[in-house]
């Protein structure tokens, strides 16, 4: 079933210093029912902005938005519901909880606003509490606590009114990176128990591959991909969303007969398929864990730096001009200054001029 629908949605933002700027330019998006779903992109894309549309916190300028199946944003007839009617829970970056009053109050004043009679709100806080690890902490104020504890009770505080969907922007952001792993599998887990819809902005990619069943990568408020983490990964629709998702090197190749030469060495072809379609100049991406390094056959190179990290060794290796980085099991290893020989299995192949999405991202980030 379709739980959130976005057609056609765009946010205008006007400012004195910057004049009027599209932070969500005509998106199209649809979220399925139970989904765990992923906003990816760099700061000021728009992930914010259309949280804040979904959740009805900000209006929009042009466009509609459903929630399984009824408008609750519809700006060519000025229908707009408000947050407290959309059955969304919400936890942001900061932590937002409030300090004086303790963590049951916290999360029991959602159930307060409501009205929900005092045995049910008590069984519920009772079940929010357990399920964040918070039970026995009830009288304790948020002042004295960690981070993690904090985003805890945001998260309890979200859950305890049953929401159909659960908007979640960059909630891990604040917390230590081995807290932020252990609180994304919480994350999911709360999820089977209570059975929501996520909607999860980050700028994050491993968090957004490790959680999401499905995402879109946006830039400059557009979207540019919506896929699994996998058709992301292995087919990225561009450079750009190739760059987001996990490290890559890009190396300039000149197509001559049918052969590519990497920059810098018009004498070794690599040994690739080229593209049918390739232009006499394009940009062959490969992932560090993607190349065959080997001692018999292959593109002919030079290892030029190795460090041994714990589970993987990495090489820095010649190609043409270009210096890529290899990532490879502990096994056959070479040393600094041995011939190698590369191939390409994973190798990914861009039009040498696709950068103009980001010289154009660049410009607008200098004005
Ligand atoms: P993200 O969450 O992806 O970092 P945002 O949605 O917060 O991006 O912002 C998108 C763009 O909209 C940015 O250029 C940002 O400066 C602009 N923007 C967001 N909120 C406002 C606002 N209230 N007033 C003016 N501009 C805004
Ligand atoms: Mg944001």
């Amino acid at each position: 079933m379709d739980q959130i629908v976005l057609k056609n949605v765009t946010k205008n933002f006007t400012t004195k210093t910057l004049g009027t700027v599209t932070a969500v330019d005509n998106l199209n998006l649809t979220i399925q029912k139970g989904e765990c779903f992923s906003f990816l992109g760099p700061s000021g894309c728009g992930k914010t902005t259309t949280l804040r549309m979904i959740a009805g916190f900000e209006d929009l300028t042009e466009g509609e938005i459903h929630l399984c199946g009824r408008p609750v944003s519809v700006k060519s007839k000025n229908l707009y519901v408000p947050p407290e009617e959309r059955g969304l829970g919400m936890v942001f970056q900061s932590f937002a909880v409030w300090p004086h009053l303790n963590i049951f109050e916290n999360v029991a004043f959602p159930l307060k606003v409501r009205k929900v009679d005092k045995a049910q709100m008590h069984e519920r806080v009772a079940k929010a509490l357990k399920h964040t690890s918070l039970d026995g902490m009830e009288k304790v104020f948020p002042g004295s606590l960690s981070g993690g504890q904090q985003q805890r009770i945001a998260l309890a505080r979200a859950i305890v009114t049953n929401p159909e969907v659960m908007l979640l922007d960059e909630p891990l952001s604040n917390l230590d990176p081995k807290l932020r792993e252990s609180m994304r599998f919480e994350i999911k887990e709360l999820q089977k128990e209570f059975n929501f819809t996520i909607v999860f902005v980050t700028h994050d990619q491993s968090e957004a591959m490790a959680l999401s069943d499905r995402m879109m990568v946006m830039d400059m408020g557009k979207v540019i991909q919506v896929g699994t983490p996998t058709e992301l990964y292995n087919q990225p629709i561009n450079q750009f969303v190739h760059k987001f998702l996990g490290l890559s090197t890009f190396t300039y190749v000149n197509i001559r007969d049918g052969k590519a030469y990497p920059e810098g060495d018009p004498e070794n072809a690599l040994p690739v398929e080229v593209p049918a379609n390739a232009e006499s100049r394009m940009i062959m991406a490969t992932r560090p864990n993607q190349i065959d390094m080997n001692r018999t056959s292959g593109y002919p190179s030079e290892v030029v730096k190795r460090s041994f990290l714990t589970n993987h060794a990495e090489y820095l290796v010649k190609v043409g001009d270009a210096v890529i980085k290899i990532q490879t099991p502990h096994r056959n290893e070479f040393a600094q200054g041995e011939t190698c020989y590369l191939r390409f299995p994973g190798a990914m192949w861009y039009a040498a001029d696709s950068e103009e999405l980001e010289a154009e991202r660049n410009r607008r980030q200098l004005v």
